[in-house]
């Protein structure tokens, strides 16, 4: 397999620390609010990054944290806690904040189809680990305290800006939100690894540490996490692109000089998805998440393949119109393996079959290059072998492709529902040729509420039933 590495900034083979067994670290969610689309492109890459290994034959042992705490808008300590802003604007405790997202994140996430990793640990119930680490920083001089808090001195490390490639000015000029002049601060990109004196007067997570009560800085969290459950040596470390500075960057000064030692071989990122104003945000415009293209009438999974049409390392533009390509080109996939699970005559022609999986193995083996895969999959459907075989291909290229391609489960209604959804469509466009739009409006938000959403095309109404109302 080869894989674009960041850290080398080149395509390199892929091989782990130990041929059986891949080491795989993913930074989690910060649990503040529902992931917007953005984020779960992410998680979908690293799900195919895991999937695709183990298709070639590698264990995998993943694991991924969660951020409940200590995640702030910048580096110095005058961002912003997520995590209190959070718990602010809903009037609820930073706890019950975590937990509600946290099981919301898992939701999106099983709609897609993205396997939960083997581990999933949250930042809060790991204190003691970073409070060891920073204790040997401190030991080994390469961490200070200074106005109370702990800080990371960067240029006690080497190569401290090695996985960004980008010298100290650039990152100055460029990332003023990320690296702060702070008077308390030896070098402007120092970072915080515990935090004592805080700001935010109403801090609820906080601990008893050498240093006082406090709590420990974002990047931390990671490194003790990863380390505590994956050992001193990583094969992989994934994230989006904007993970690369500062929060990268740090893991690996930390890690290393805690450890003595090189970390993580083979650093992966994900592009953005971007809106079309270019930067997908929470705060503005439409706060496009999962469960608001299920309401207007969109398969979790047509968002799946939307992704796997592009390349991960590659900008990908959100659109309405990409959304109707791509669920159109989901239901003629569904519809033809349909007409084969109709018909699945013969017997597996294992010989032609291989090749055809030699080739999918090749697309994906080639820093998963999901686009080629897609296409392997569609020269299947159209070649002259039988039925059986395709489905078994099919089956195959799913393990990695999960879109529920065999499996693919209509949503049951009973001929009575059908029967109400038909009445109600017609009261409706009874409604709209007498201009009550009002009465319109009414009938359409009534299907709403029992989970069907309408959608007027030239060819008449269409409906489609939404998974969890
Ligand atoms: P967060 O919850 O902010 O910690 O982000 C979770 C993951 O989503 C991280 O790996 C980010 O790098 C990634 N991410 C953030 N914004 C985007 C975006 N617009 N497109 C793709 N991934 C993103
Ligand atoms: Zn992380």
């Amino acid at each position: 397999m080869r894989v674009y590495n960041t850290l080398t900034k080149q395509i390199e083979d892929f091989i782990p620390y130990d041929d059986k067994e891949v080491k795989m670290y993913t930074c989690g969610p910060t649990v503040y609010n529902y992931a917007h689309i953005g984020n779960l492109r992410t998680y979908i890459f690293e799900d195919v990054l895991e999937k695709t290994l183990n298709y070639i034959g590698y264990n995998v042992k993943r694991v991924m944290n969660i951020t409940d705490v200590g995640h702030l808008s910048s580096d110095s300590d005058t961002g912003e806690d997520k995590m209190l802003k959070g718990a602010e604007r809903e009037n609820k405790t930073v706890y019950e904040i975590a937990e509600y997202y946290t099981n919301a994140f898992f939701k999106d996430t099983n709609k897609l189809n993205i396997k939960k990793p083997e581990i999933v640990e949250k930042a809060s119930d790991h204190i003691n680990q970073y409070i060891e680490i920073i204790e040997k920083l401190l030991e080994k001089n390469i961490a200070y305290i200074s106005n109370g808090n702990v800080y990371f001195d960067i240029s006690k490390t080497k190569d401290y800006y090695k996985l960004s490639g980008k010298n100290k000015d650039e990152l100055l000029i460029g990332a003023r939100e990320d690296v702060q002049e702070d008077i308390y601060k030896k070098n402007p990109a120092d970072f915080v690894l515990w935090f004592t004196v805080s700001k935010f007067e109403n801090q609820a997570m906080k601990w008893d540490s050498p240093w006082g009560v406090g709590y420990p800085g974002w990047h931390i969290e990671c490194s003790g996490i990863a380390i505590k459950y994956l050992g001193e040596q990583l094969d992989i470390h994934c994230g989006g692109i904007d993970n690369i500075f500062p929060h990268h960057t740090n893991e690996i000064a930390q890690s290393e000089c805690y450890l003595g030692d090189k970390w993580c071989k083979y650093w992966m990122h994900g592009e953005h998805l971007n809106d079309q104003t270019g930067k997908m945000s929470k705060s503005k415009g439409e706060f496009l998440t999962l469960s608001l293209l299920e309401k207007k009438g969109y398969n979790p999974l047509v968002y799946r393949l939307f992704c796997l049409q592009s390349h991960y390392r590659r900008q990908l533009v959100f659109s309405y119109e990409g959304m109707d390509i791509a669920k159109n080109t989901y239901n003629k996939l569904i519809g033809k393996i349909k007409l084969l699970k109709d018909n699945p005559e013969g017997e597996i022609q294992h010989d032609l079959a291989s090749n055809f999986k030699i080739k999918f193995k090749k697309t994906i083996e080639d820093d998963l290059n999901t686009s080629s895969s897609l296409t392997v999959l569609y020269d299947v459907l159209k070649s002259e072998l039988n039925n059986k075989t395709k489905l078994y291909l099919i089956e195959d290229f799913d393990k990695v492709l999960s879109l529920d391609l065999i499996e693919h489960k209509e949503i049951e209604i009973s001929e009575e529902q059908k029967k109400y959804i038909m009445k109600k469509i017609s009261e409706r466009n009874e409604a709209k040729k007498n201009k009550n739009f009002e009465l319109a409006d009414k009938i359409r938000d009534e299907l709403k509420q029992n989970g069907i959403i309408i959608k007027d095309t030239r060819e008449g109404t269409e409906y489609n039933i939404i998974k969890e109302v």
